[in-house]
C-alpha cells in the first residue's frame, strides 16, 4: 500500500500494516465463519475465542500472574480518571497523585470531584520538562497515581516511582504500555486507552490486582464498578467487540515480533535517532530534560521560538 503516509500522531496512532490487513479480511468473514467480526454475537464461541486469545497473549507478554484480573472497559483513559477514585477510595483514605503533565492534571481534576486528594509530587513549575523528583505520600494514602508516559510533554518513567508496599501503585499507561518489559507485580492497577500503543480507540485495558476488588464500595454505577467486569468476563453489557478484536491482533503482532524486549530495543533505536538529530541541530530544541526523555513521544520546539508558528 504505497499510498500510506507517515503517521506522527500519538493517538489514534499508526497500526502495523500486517494487523490492518488481517482485520480487513476478518471484517468481511471472521475466520471462515460466514459472518464479519463486527456481526458476531458477543455471547458466541467465535468472540469468546477472541477475548480468550487477547487475555492469554497479554498475560504472556507481560507475565501477568493469576493474582491479577484483565478487563476491557469503555470510556477511554478519561473514564478511569473517575473509576480509580470511585473504586479505591473511602472516607478514610486519600488519593495521592504525581502531577507530571497535562494528563496527570486531568486525572487529578476528575478525582477531586470524588474524594480527598494529596499532591505527592509535581513538575508543573518546571513546565513538565522533567519528572517530579521529591515524592511524599500522605499517611492515609489509598493509592499513588502516576502517568508513566506524559504524551504531550515527552517525559517518561522508565522505572516506577518509589511507593510503599502497602500503597497500591496506579498507573495511566495509555501512551506507553508494551513499549518495554514491565514488572506488573509492582502495580495495583494499570490502565490504558488502546488507541496509542495497543490497538484502536473504543476499548480501555485495565489490569487490576484482585485483592483490591474487596475494597470497592457498594452501589457504584454498574459500568464504573470494576467487579461488574471481573464477575462477567468484561461482558456485563455488549463489549466493544471490534476494538477488542483489533487489540487482540495487535497483541499477537507484538508477540510475533519478539515481545516487549524487542519493542524496547526498537523504541530505543527510534528515539535515539530522533534525539540525536535534535541535539545536533541548531534549529530544533528538545523540550524534555535528557534524563527524563520519552521513548514514545519526542517533543521539541525551535531555538528561535519566533519561527515556530511558521514551521508548523
Ligand atoms: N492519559 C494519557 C497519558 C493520554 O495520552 C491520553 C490521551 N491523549 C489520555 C489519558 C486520555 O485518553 P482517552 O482519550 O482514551 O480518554
Amino acid at each position: 500500500m504505497s499510498e500510506r503516509i507517515h503517521n506522527l500522531s500519538p493517538g489514534p496512532a499508526v497500526l502495523p500494516l500486517e494487523v490492518l490487513e488481517i482485520v480487513r479480511e476478518n471484517i468481511l468473514n471472521f475466520s471462515g465463519s460466514g459472518l464479519g467480526v463486527m456481526e458476531l454475537s458477543h455471547r458466541g464461541k467465535e468472540f469468546r475465542r477472541i477475548i480468550d486469545e487477547a487475555n492469554l497473549t497479554l498475560r504472556k507478554l507481560l507475565n501477568i500472574s493469576d493474582d491479577y484480573a484483565v478487563i476491557y472497559m469503555t470510556g477511554g483513559a478519561t473514564n478511569q480518571f473517575s473509576a480509580v477514585p470511585m473504586n479505591l477510595l473511602s472516607e478514610k483514605t486519600c488519593g495521592n497523585y504525581i502531577l507530571s503533565g497535562v494528563w496527570a492534571q486531568k486525572a487529578i481534576e476528575e478525582a477531586k470531584r470524588l474524594g480527598r486528594l494529596h499532591l505527592a509530587g509535581s513538575s508543573k513549575e518546571q513546565q513538565y520538562k522533567c519528572l517530579p523528583k521529591d515524592i511524599s505520600l500522605s499517611n492515609d494514602a489509598g493509592y499513588l497515581h502516576f502517568t508513566s508516559n506524559n504524551t504531550a510533554c515527552g517525559t517518561q518513567y522508565l522505572s516506577e516511582p518509589e511507593c510503599p508496599a502497602n500503597v497500591p501503585l496506579v498507573c495511566d499507561a495509555s501512551s506507553d504500555l508494551l513499549c518495554r518489559p514491565l514488572d506488573v507485580k509492582k502495580y495495583g492497577i494499570i490502565y490504558a486507552g488502546a488507541q496509542k500503543n495497543i490497538g484502536t480507540s473504543g476499548v480501555t485495558l485495565v489490569i487490576i490486582r484482585k485483592d483490591l476488588l474487596e475494597r470497592i464500595p457498594e452501589n457504584l454505577p454498574l459500568l464504573l464498578d470494576y467487579r461488574s467486569y471481573t464477575n462477567f468476563e468484561s461482558m456485563v453489557n455488549t463489549p466493544p467487540c471490534l476494538p477488542i478484536y483489533i487489540l487482540c491482533e495487535t497483541l499477537k503482532w507484538v508477540e510475533r515480533s519478539g515481545g516487549t524486549a524487542e519493542m524496547f530495543k526498537r523504541n530505543q533505536e527510534k528515539a535515539t535517532l530522533l534525539y540525536d538529530a535534535i541535539d545536533s541541530s541548531e534549529f530544533y530544541q528538545g523540550h524534555a530534560e535528557p534524563e527524563c526523555r520519552s521513548l514514545m513521544n519526542v517533543t521539541f520546539g525551535l531555538h528561535d521560538t519566533s519561527l515556530e508558528s511558521k514551521f508548523l
